[in-house]
């Protein structure tokens, strides 16, 4: 009887359909290849088309696919004999008595110039020499330093020196390392670096400038970045050698990645494949637009959530990525996110937007920031300390407590604790949050600037009345004091350590690259500016005190002075942090034009940080009681 129900079991499952998990699209083999689509469920007819080259020319093939009954009449599939490698293919999915264009399905992995048509490639071939031994680097969240960067703007000015400019290989060469590496940065995150729509592909020998907030294909990467976007293993091969050089010199690669919408609708792979599918509508039948963008993508639908994991895994397993920024995480529902969180090994770090930009049809938990202690292991921007620095998000030219604005300096301890319970902070006169949002400092991003608005330099000339360059100097640098000695995981925009602006332009999407670019020259204008960036950033390193990683650590060990307008200053007790050479560390923001003082306990102490001067080492040696703080800078020491 035992042995009959087993039987009855086995036979049970082989009838049962298959879910269906594995990725569509196309499966190379030499002799053949398998192709596959996802469509819903009252698709009439599919059109599978093979040809020649990525774009242009008639089919070489035309093929009806065959429903899979067996995977629950979604999944069409057909297999070509044949050795197809180098060829391109199309679906062309027929609802209603009409087909809605042919497009490379939604997950290609490989795709022909502007992404027109999924590409046959042997993914094995893209794989440069040393890739099965390429390994993401061993660097826990606590000790993330997080440097934002767009391949065009860092490397597309003559002054980089750098020759492949624009493109994925800028950074294999020792230039970009070098500077990297000496700055002391330990994970890039590139904007969007997939295959997104607003660079024409076969007009890269004219200027074109976009962020690539437009997605086309998710699991390809951005064919303008590549040195040969009209042969698909091309950027696939350059991609993975830019990842191979930074995983070399112990710096990971984390992937800003935009789920949240696609570039259209009408023509999206997500539409021509499963029309109305991926998309939240309204209740009156339109489009909902939490994105901003025209269009919402649907998480919690169950094959919209699956897409979203597959393809981080992907990412993961195929380019061994170490991170993902997710862009505007506040239109992802709270369990896809969670989802994502727990199908990627534990070293992967994730945070994104904890918001959205604009109001989303869906009435469950979405993943905005208020909700990130439902979130674990996933980490958020903090607005609140970048504004508490900078200035409100909705004006250019209001300063805060960089600019001397008093009533800024909850908002900027809260930002410096990771956004955790602590007992010294008054919620109720934090700018944006009024109750911590994180359970874990890690999961608060610490930054001043990023790539939207305007970038440091340019909102203090902004916002700061008057201000000269040397003050600008100072503020600048004492603001990214506050985001490295931040308990969150610090975040900093490419070329802030150059002095870089931006003209004043706060929106730069789609701007030159006279705007843009980063100037290399500045690193010869301004070398305090580098200097200083340096030895900050070895100071946290060296300190586990200024990135403890626990928010129990944090409690007991940090406690913050009494508070003063446009004054704040901390002491961690760095006999409390495992690993800890200093015992008593006080840090002190003072952004009066005019210098202020504490009191610290009787004793001397070794300054690290003061002025516009900072070194591990130490500076110089004070004494306690009443410590001095000059204008507009910050200051460290410790005994
Ligand atoms: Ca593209």
């Amino acid at each position: 009887m035992k042995r009959f129900i087993q039987l009855v079991a086995i036979i049970m499952a082989l009838l049962v359909p298959q879910s269906i998990n594995a990725r569509t699209g196309v499966i190379y083999g030499s002799g053949a290849s398998d192709f596959s689509v996802e469509t819903n469920g009252d698709a009439q007819q599919v059109k599978l088309r093979i040809y020649k080259d990525g774009m242009g020319g008639k089919p070489i093939k035309t093929v009806n696919m065959k429903r899979n009954e067996k995977a629950g009449e979604l999944l069409w599939q057909a297999t070509v004999k044949g050795d197809l490698k180098g060829k391109f293919y199309t679906f062309d999915v027929k609802y209603n008595g009409k087909f809605y264009g042919e497009c490379p399905g939604v997950w290609a992995t490989a795709v022909g110039v502007n992404g027109k048509r999924g590409a046959i490639v042997d993914m094995g071939g893209t794989n440069p020499q040393g890739w099965a031994n390429d390994r993401r680097p061993a660097i826990e969240a606590k000790d993330l330093i997080i440097y934002e960067m767009h391949h065009r703007d860092f490397s597309i000015d003559p002054s980089s020196g750098i020759e492949h400019k624009g493109k994925f290989l800028a950074l294999t060469e020792p230039r970009a390392i070098k500077h990297l590496t000496k700055l002391g940065v330990n994970a890039v995150h590139i904007l969007p670096s997939f295959d997104y729509a607003s660079v024409d592909e076969t007009r890269l020998d004219e200027p074109q400038y976009n962020w690539g907030y437009d997605p086309v294909n998710y699991n390809v990467p951005e064919g303008g970045y590549s040195t040969d976007p009209y042969r698909p293993e091309v950027r696939i091969k350059e991609f993975k050698q830019m990842v191979q050089a930074l995983h070399r010199a112990g710096i990971k690669v984390i992937l800003d990645v935009v789920y949240n919408h696609t570039w259209n609708i009408d023509g999206s792979n997500f539409q021509r494949t499963r029309p109305d599918y991926f998309y939240r509508k309204n209740a009156d039948g339109t489009y909902s637009n939490g994105s901003g963008c025209g269009n919402e993508t649907a998480s919690e639908r169950e094959a919209m959530r699956r897409y979203m994991i597959e393809s981080v895994q992907y990412w993961v397993d195929e380019y061994h990525i170490d991170g993902f920024r997710f862009d505007l995480m506040g239109v992802h529902d709270i369990e896809t996110m969670n989802a994502i969180r727990t199908s990627v090994p534990n070293d992967i770090f994730i945070y994104g937007e904890g918001w959205s930009a604009g109001s989303c049809a869906y009435s469950g938990e979405l993943a905005m920031k208020a909700n990130i202690n439902k979130m674990l292991g996933i980490a958020a921007f903090s607005d609140e300390i970048r504004d508490a620095l900078r200035g409100p998000w909705d004006s250019n030219s209001k300063a805060a407590f960089l600019g001397g604005v008093k009533g800024n300096e909850e908002s900027l301890k809260f930002g410096i604790v990771g956004a955790i319970q602590h007992p010294d902070i008054d919620y109720s006169k934090v700018n944006y949050s009024k109750a911590p949002f994180a359970t874990e400092p890690t999961q608060m991003i610490a930054y001043v600037s990023c790539h939207d608005d305007m970038c440091l330099v340019d909102r203090l000339r902004a916002s700061v009345k008057g201000i000269t360059t040397e003050e600008l100097i100072r503020l600048d640098l004492l603001a990214q004091t506050a985001v490295m000695t931040s308990q969150g995981v610090p975040f900093m925009l490419s070329g802030e350590e150059m002095l870089r602006d931006k003209k004043g332009v706060h929106n730069s999407y789609e701007s030159p690259d006279s705007i843009n670019h980063l100037d290399w020259g500045n690193l010869e204008r301004y070398p305090q500016v580098m200097d200083y960036y340096k030895n900050l950033i070895a100071l946290r390193k060296a300190h586990p005190a200024f990135h403890m990683g626990s928010a129990a650590l944090v409690r007991e060990n940090l406690s913050f002075l009494p508070v003063e307008n446009c004054l704040v200053a901390f002491h961690i007790n760095g006999r409390g942090v495992p690993g800890e050479q200093w015992g008593d560390i006080y840090v002190a923001f003072n952004t009066h034009k005019r210098a202020r003082s504490i009191e610290i306990p009787e004793g001397t102490y070794t300054v690290v940080c003061r002025n516009i001067a900072c070194d591990p080492d130490g500076i110089t040696t004070v004494k306690g009681g009443k410590v001095t703080i000059p204008a507009q800078s910050a200051l460290i020491l410790h005994n």
